[in-house]
């Protein structure tokens, strides 16, 4: 949903940025007038020495484990779970040196999983100039020439969010950039990622000339003056992403600096685990700023990362990439394994590929990026290597055509490990929801964003409007259905998993008056929209035997919630906080009492 980018961006700063910092120094404050514990030692019991470092007693503790769904505590060694039962049982792992708390009756949940974000990106955004797309071009100019005139000892001007075609049909020129930023490089992506503004000096020190021949003629390209000089509109990712790297103007420390802020609100959202679904061709940026984050203890959840394919010259390297990621920056928290595809746009800017026209403009199918053969042998290709595949697939004929790669693959390589998921999944025919069930192929969506919807869509007609989000029918195929937030792309709520939950259990907004999205039989259960976030997410992740629920020999990934999402109303579910977040048996996150003060 990238053309929300930059709206988006801004939103999550201003909301949840300030709240937090706001918080942050509040709590400096608070923590100099008052000292608050609630944990204490207890005398030792004889079991061998096999004490805890950690216990939790006293809880109401769903599992999410069905052999074992309800317990009352839980012991913790060396990070990982070694035991999970009543209060009597734990009894015995207490030591002198165990750490116990009284949850005081609180709801536990395993640790929460983001099975689709981008937070790395988020980072690198929150460190850059992000245009709204609704301005107009003299705002944009002046946003640009303030964030210029702020930080003036940065290297150059790195931006995003412009939407090039409101400058005419040839683009933004690298003069009008120059007004606006004359003696240091500047760089705007545009919403999508997919073209880039360039000034003359990023030119000069990229060594761009007109002599330079476009990387590939036709798609990956530069706009040209009539004297065949780059005009100052670069199209395409071989255009933009290796002059960025060339330029400096993006760095690992730059990128970690602004992650250090999107990773520290990561756990008071309940997160311990996310897929990063992409870094837009950055990732040899982005994977050094995580390990440093890593390094400096300021990486806050487990990451599975991606390498992100956008461009069919992308196809050959692929494997290699995500196999050299993993090898370099594999750890106990990092963890390269999938290759996502970005294989159609958005319904919104109608590039999704759909099967027929879209209802208003007769000829138009939108887009795909891979398809037929290239796509199967491709994907035949990554499960051979054992490595995940995740699929963008928003229109229903991007979703037919990952579907039959993933059966196809399915065919050559029955003994893969690689597992399969299709993002988004928004727009499906009645014949492929079945499939899912039958391919082992994860549906990984955004629920928030059925509540946004128009029940019937001009661009799809009414019919087929009602074939949006149809994920109780592809559980009931028996399929997996994981939930994530797309962030920074996602939506106001779809960051939230309290609110992806709840509208996946009420298909509408969160206010009373909002209406049902049509096929009200698709709505989900609690039980199952907690397994998205949980044992379903671990699988997509290929990581269900050390993450997902709470069992012993799993890591120490858990929740402390508000309140019982069994025993409040559905439409309260979203005004759940969470109290506690443990990450391989630390602490990340503490809810402070003043919470109320700031709303968070
Ligand atoms: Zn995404």
């Amino acid at each position: 949903m990238e053309t929300h980018v930059v709206f988006l961006v801004y939103l999550c700063k201003s909301i949840i940025l300030k709240k937090m910092k706001k918080i942050l120094i509040f709590s400096l404050l608070m923590a100099m007038m008052f000292t608050i514990s609630c944990s204490s030692k207890q005398s030792s019991n004889n079991n061998n020495g096999n004490y805890a470092d950690r216990v939790l007693k006293n809880g109401t503790i769903y599992t999410v484990n069905d052999k074992n769904p309800n317990a009352q505590a839980i012991a913790i060694k060396d990070g990982k779970i070694i035991y999970v039962g009543s209060d009597e049982g734990v009894q015995k792992f207490i030591g002198d040196n165990t750490d116990v708390e009284n949850l005081r009756g609180k709801f536990v949940l395993p640790g929460f999983i983001d099975t689709h974000a981008h937070f790395v990106t988020g980072g690198m955004l929150s460190k850059a100039v992000t245009l709204k797309l609704d301005d107009s071009v003299e705002q944009w100019k002046k946003d640009i020439k303030a964030f210029a005139d702020a930080n003036p000892n940065e290297k150059g001007v790195f931006g995003i969010g412009i939407y090039a075609l409101r400058f005419g049909k040839n683009g933004p020129t690298k003069e009008e950039l120059d007004e606006l930023v004359p003696n240091r490089p500047a760089v705007i992506i545009d919403e999508g990622g997919h073209s880039a503004w360039f000034n003359s000096k990023a030119y000069e020190l990229a060594g761009i000339t007109k002599d330079t021949p476009d990387p590939i003629p036709g798609v990956h390209m530069y706009q040209r003056k009539p004297n065949g000089e780059p005009s100052g509109w670069n199209k395409e990712a071989m255009t933009i992403f290796p002059l960025i790297k060339k330029l400096n103007l993006v760095s690992p420390e730059m990128i970690a600096k602004g992650g250090e802020e999107v990773f520290e609100l990561l756990p008071a959202i309940g997160l311990t685990a996310y897929h990063d679904a992409g870094m837009m061709q950055m990732e040899e940026l982005m994977y050094p700023a995580l390990a440093s984050l890593e390094k400096e203890d300021k990486l806050t959840v487990k990451v599975v990362g991606s390498y992100m394919v956008q461009s069919p010259t992308q196809v050959p390297i692929a494997v290699d990439k995500i196999k050299e990621y993993n090898k370099k920056y594999a750890s106990k928290l990092i963890r390269p394994n999938t290759i996502k595809i970005h294989n159609d746009g958005t319904l919104e800017a109608k590039t999704a590929a759909l099967h027929k026209d879209y209802s208003n403009e007769k000829g138009h199918k939108g887009g795909i990026l891979l398809e037929g053969d290239v796509l199967k042998n491709f994907v035949s290709d990554i499960a051979r290597n054992d490595v995940n595949v995740h699929i963008h697939a928003i229109g229903d004929r991007t979703i037919t055509e990952s579907l039959d790669a993933v059966e196809f693959a399915r065919k050559e390589v029955p003994n893969t490990k690689s597992r399969f998921s299709v993002a988004h999944v928004v727009l499906i025919q009645d014949k492929d929801v079945p499939r899912f069930g039958q391919l082992d192929v994860v549906a990984q969506t955004t629920p928030a964003w059925i509540t946004t919807e128009e029940i019937d869509n001009p661009d799809l007609g009414a019919e087929r409007s009602k074939k949006r989000y149809r994920i109780k029918s592809i559980e009931n195929g028996g399929a997996k259905i994981t939930l994530g937030s797309d962030f920074p792309v996602g939506g106001e709520f779809g960051l939230y998993p309290f609110y992806n939950i709840e509208a996946a259990m009420t298909r509408k907004g969160f206010d009373k008056d909002s209406q049902v999205l049509p096929y009200e039989n698709e709505k989900m259960s609690l039980e199952s929209m907690i397994k998205g976030y949980t044992i379903n997410a671990a699988y997509q992740l290929n990581m269900e035997n050390e993450i997902g629920s709470l069992e012993i020999g799993k890591w120490a990934d858990i929740i402390v919630l508000s309140d019982n999402p069994f025993e409040i109303e559905t439409n309260e579910i979203h005004d759940i906080k969470i109290k506690e977040t443990i990450m391989n048996g630390k602490t990340t996150y503490t809810r402070k009492w003043y919470y109320w003060l700031f709303g968070y």
